[in-house]
């Protein structure tokens, strides 16, 4: 947003007091994260998601439309085969219907995605083009789904900036392939691997562990030994906490915070 209206903490609630400041500051940041997921990102995150939030708007100029979803509606999402068949999804046990549909569609290969130039571009199949008149939503997409349908390469209906019911919660399911370290990378980093690398070891090592990330090949590599999926590689050397979800989810979770604290207030 260009008009920022957030403070920017130098310091966290409980923080000031610490005597050991990178091992504490992880601890005490990751329990206010989860009791309080709406909170200002500090200026860290800030360097870390800003880009995205940047890359989306210089993408859409000043499209956004209202958002105004009440909370007993629910979105419709339509994808149109070349044959012509159309599938619709709808949102379901709160996974939008923008993310049921790419769901669907790279469950079935329909859609691969890549890491390419200074994007991760969305491909289509001998069954699917990627076009706007393929993939349409009803309603205008939330904040949430404008950004990552954007970020992501997907064609884009009516975006918005606005907050879903309960994004409070930071609930929103997407599908697990967006949890692929060079998705993440490509998508929530901007292709920056210094970021992507520091925030890895910020939130889940303790000690200085030697991460390397080949995103060519898409995968993470420590002490010799190659993880091609993000969550297995933290879940079987990080320390850090993620509380009730996985591991490579919660880097997302860290996002959407960002992207609560930008967006427009729920209605
Ligand atoms: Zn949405």
């Amino acid at each position: 947003m260009s008009d920022n209206p957030d403070p920017v903490p130098s310091k966290r609630e409980n923080e000031t007091d610490s005597e050991q400041p990178p091992k504490r500051q992880r601890v005490l940041r990751e329990k206010t994260f989860l009791k309080n997921p709406a909170s200002p990102p500090n200026a860290v995150e800030d360097a870390e998601f800003s880009r995205c939030f940047e890359k989306v708007e210089n993408k859409i100029g000043k499209n956004f439309k209202p958002y105004d979803m009440k909370s007993a509606q629910s979105a419709q999402t339509s994808i149109k085969y070349k044959k012509g068949d159309v599938i619709k999804f709808q949102t379901r046990a709160q996974k939008h219907s923008e993310m049921c549909a790419i769901e669907h569609l790279i469950a079935n290969k329909h859609v691969t995605l890549t890491l390419s130039g200074s994007d991760v571009t969305v491909n289509g199949s001998e069954v699917y083009t990627v076009d706007p008149a393929n993939f349409e939503t009803e309603q205008p997409h939330c904040g949430y789904c404008t950004f990552i349908l954007c970020l992501l390469g997907f064609p884009l209906g009516t975006p918005s900036q606005g907050k879903f019911n309960q994004s409070i919660n930071l609930s929103y399911p997407i599908p697990k392939e967006l949890c692929e370290p060079n998705i993440v990378y490509g998508t929530l980093f901007c292709k920056d691997l210094t970021l992507f690398v520091s925030f890895i070891k910020r939130h889940f090592f303790n000690n200085d562990v030697d991460v390397n990330i080949d995103v060519t090949g898409n995968n993470i590599t420590v002490n010799g030994a190659d993880f091609r999926k993000l969550d297995d590689f933290l879940k079987d050397h990080a320390t850090g906490q993620s509380a009730t979800t996985s591991r490579s989810y919660f880097i997302w979770k860290c996002f959407f915070n960002y992207l609560n604290a930008r967006l427009n207030p729920e209605k």
